[in-house]
């Protein structure tokens, strides 16, 4: 029954209060809330920089609502490629379609539905809940191999020196180790 409990991090808009001209949304949040609405979600490897600021249009479209909005925030992510931590803006736009759910007796649950639309059910009577829909957009928006930037040289695999800070001599004994194999294949390639 511990869902039920407002937590101090809820944001959520009362649909009933959505009229005719729709419902605008628009705030910042702290850092620290940010923090606290994604801590349970994921043993995540990112940590944020900053708040984040939400702005979501509710427009009501008969028995269903249309809620569009946006997203930004900066975190730090790791790169694939050096292992380093480096600052990554972030800003995802969304589109839910929120329909009344079939069964009033379930749970204020929410069932997110990817593909073209992205169907979020509710309950009638309830409030829409802002919170899982802002960590589903915060997942989905991370890239799945972060890069630095497209010009990451990575670490050294022999010494495991970060390239971008510093070149190590392992490349250039690389190269005498590939010049020396290239002259030993090559009588080999003659012959054949
Ligand atoms: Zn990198
Ligand atoms: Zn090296």
């Amino acid at each position: 029954m511990g869902r039920l409990n407002k937590k101090k991090s809820a944001l959520s808009i009362s649909l009933d209060e959505v009229g005719e001209s729709g419902y605008h949304l628009s705030c910042s949040k702290s850092e620290e809330w940010i923090r606290d609405i994604v801590r349970d979600a994921a043993n995540s490897d990112f940590t944020f920089l900053d708040g984040i600021t939400i702005q979501v249009d509710v427009f009501r479209m008969g028995k269903e609502f249309s809620a569009r909005g946006v997203i930004s925030t900066a975190l730090t992510l790791p790169c694939v490629r050096c292992l380093d931590d480096f600052a990554y803006p972030l800003e995802a736009q969304f589109h839910y379609t929120l329909c009344p759910s079939a069964s009033v007796e379930s749970l204020p649950e929410m069932e997110v539905r990817r593909g073209d639309l992205d169907v979020v059910y509710y309950n009638k009577g309830t409030d829409l809940d802002l919170v899982p829909l802002l960590v589903e957009q915060i997942f989905v928006t991370i890239p799945t191999y972060p890069l630095c930037g497209e010009t990451c040289k990575g670490i050294c695999q022999q010494c495991g020196e970060n390239l971008n800070n510093r070149s190590c001599q392992c490349s250039r004994e690389n190269e005498k180790i590939s010049a020396f194999e290239a002259l030993k294949n090559f009588p080999l390639k003659q012959k054949s």
